[in-house]
């Protein structure tokens, strides 16, 4: 797998919703790649105060939505409370 690839699977990885195969792949990618565990560490953390923070601000999940494509993620998240 790609960087970019890990930044396209990446919400659905943090969320757990990955094939097993595809996430097998990532996560051989993020072992040798730095640049990715961070974006994924990253992401995570986002997430975490992005969905724990209320009430959350539209130009926050753009900003979030544009960085690292996790707003459905977190819109999901906040759904689901
Ligand atoms: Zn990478």
């Amino acid at each position: 797998m790609t960087c970019k690839g890990v930044i396209r699977e990446i919400s659905n990885y943090i969320d757990g919703d990955l094939d097993p195969v595809v996430k097998q792949e990532l996560e051989r990618h993020l072992e040798h790649c730095e640049d990715c565990t961070m974006i994924v560490d990253q992401t995570r953390k986002s997430i975490k105060v992005l969905c724990d923070s209320r009430p959350v601000s539209l130009s926050q999940i753009c900003y979030y939505s544009a960085t690292y494509s996790v707003a459905p993620t977190c819109l999901r998240h906040l759904s689901s409370k």
